[in-house]
């Protein structure tokens, strides 16, 4: 099943080979017989090998078999401070011991209070209320229902419509999936999702020929004004991803935009949702991507990042004004009712605090710096390959863009997969990359070292070469 994937070249622990129980392949069998993964055709792991992963350390996966990968992408860009950082883990054990789990109506905890606390200390000011949920689509579900009901509870239930980016992703619920414009994950289930009217992106890439970022972003602000002329009445909010559409393929623009949007929700009277869920906590060079553009938006969603890749936590950010539309008797009928069994969750919680510690104890931000630097420099003579059409950054994610044709930047055909032989390259050499399409993109836990970006760089520029080859 895996013959195509060669043997490593790195070195490997030969210890935990002898042992074909627990072995990479003894592992994946088992797996394949009963697990469905995410975002994946099961019929590819007849030829790409599944990866059982026994152990992890700092940015570094170690396998059944013993074999290292450097996490390039932060485990789906969750990871800040390593795997099984020893700090985190032992702030959970201690919880686990304490309180695990209590119903979050009627009952709360320490580590949920002091979590709203700090978020709301770290924040854009005027987020001064905390809703949580328990993974990034359900705090978009949220931030969707609760602009809607507050308008509702406002005397304005016309307003029943969201603006999204083209390019947006918000995540895989039919809500989220809803304001979501990744046609490979929305196309099938569009007959069952609500109809959001679309706004173009102010992706930079998607500029004209000698349109600065700043240029395109303002084009965009007069795009947006006029589809908020004719559609604000009947509008709940505009959500958009701050600074970098990541799904979409790390796409990024400049944070006028941001400001803008602020100012135009203002007049027309819509909400300004921001989900931060993968730009958050640092990713984009400060630690929320809209004080880049010294904005507050109306709703803040957070997740990934919120607990450094440990627990499944998010969490909505939002206004006093916000709460205060549905702050009334039982009986006027206006609580937000929405709820997920595991909200609050106090191990969740807790991890999420530890994060927030190693935030103040630390210096991340300018380590971040120092490394995106490093990133930038070595990701520098890509941009001359004749299959890369661009190479942006916006702090701690970088992407190179791959194309079929560089003058015209035609893309490859997606059936053409270009994409999985730099990850089927990567693995063979110790790396987890895992292209968007045709983006290649580097987002690794903030704990790697210039070497490893390195690592992370060099294996790239292998793995291009093989994938832009006929
Ligand atoms: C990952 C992501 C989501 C969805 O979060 P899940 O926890 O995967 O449901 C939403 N928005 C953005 C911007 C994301 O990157």
């Amino acid at each position: 099943m895996h013959a195509r994937l060669e043997r490593p070249q790195c070195s490997t622990d030969d210890s935990r080979m002898s042992n074909p129980e627990s072995s990479n392949a003894a592992l994946a069998m088992r797996d394949l017989r009963h697990v469905w993964h995410p975002c994946t055709q099961m019929h590819d792991h007849e030829s790409v090998p599944m990866v059982p992963i026994v152990r992890g350390d700092g940015a570094w996966l170690i396998d059944a078999d013993g074999r290292r990968y450097l996490d390039g992408i932060s485990s789906w860009w969750t990871n800040l401070f390593g795997h099984a950082n020893p700090r985190i883990a032992s702030a959970l054990a201690d919880q686990a011991r304490k309180l695990e789990h209590v119903i979050f109506a009627g009952f709360t905890h320490q580590p949920a209070i002091e979590l709203a606390e700090e978020l709301i200390r770290i924040t854009p000011p005027g987020l001064n209320r905390v809703f949580y949920a328990d993974n990034g689509s359900a705090a978009i579900e949220v931030a969707l229902k609760m602009s809607f009901h507050t308008w509702l509870n406002q005397g304005h239930g016309e307003k029943t419509r969201f603006i999204a980016l083209s390019g947006s992703y918000h995540g895989e619920t039919l809500g989220a999936l809803s304001v979501s414009d990744v046609a490979l994950y929305r196309k099938t289930y569009a007959p069952l999702l609500l109809t959001p009217f679309l706004a173009p992106s102010p992706d930079s890439y998607e500029g004209e020929p000698g349109e600065t970022a700043q240029q395109l972003a303002a084009r965009r602000l007069q795009e947006l004004r006029e589809l908020l002329e004719r559609h604000a009445h009947e509008t709940c909010a505009v959500i958009v991803e701050p600074l970098v559409q990541c799904a979409g393929g790390m796409r990024m623009y400049h944070p006028d935009y941001l400001a803008g949007l602020r100012r135009l929700c203002d007049e027309f009277a819509v909400h300004f949702i921001a989900d931060e869920i993968a730009v958050g906590f640092g990713r984009s060079g400060t630690l929320f991507a809209c004080e880049q553009a010294g904005v507050s938006p109306d709703f803040m969603c957070l997740s990934k990042g919120l607990t450094a890749g440990f627990m499944a936590l998010s969490a909505v950010l939002t206004t006093d004004d916000i709460y205060a539309a549905f702050y009334a008797e039982y009986n006027a009928g206006k609580a937000f009712l929405h709820s997920h069994s595991y909200t609050g969750n106090p191990l969740a919680c807790r991890v999420a605090l530890e994060t927030l510690a190693i935030f103040r104890d630390e210096p991340v931000l300018e380590r971040n710096r120092t490394l995106a630097a490093h990133l930038s420099r070595r990701l520098e003579p890509l941009r001359d390959h004749p299959h890369v059409a661009d190479v942006r950054q916006t702090g701690m994610i970088a992407a190179v863009e791959l194309v079929a044709d560089k003058a015209s930047r035609r893309p490859f055909p997606p059936a053409e997969r270009r994409g999985l032989r730099v990850y089927l390259h990567g693995l063979r050499h110790g790396v987890l990359l895992r292209p968007l399409g045709s983006v290649v993109y580097f987002m690794p836990p903030y704990v790697v070292t210039e070497q490893d970006i390195d690592l992370l760089v060099d294996t790239a520029i292998s793995g291009i070469a093989i994938a832009v080859a006929d």
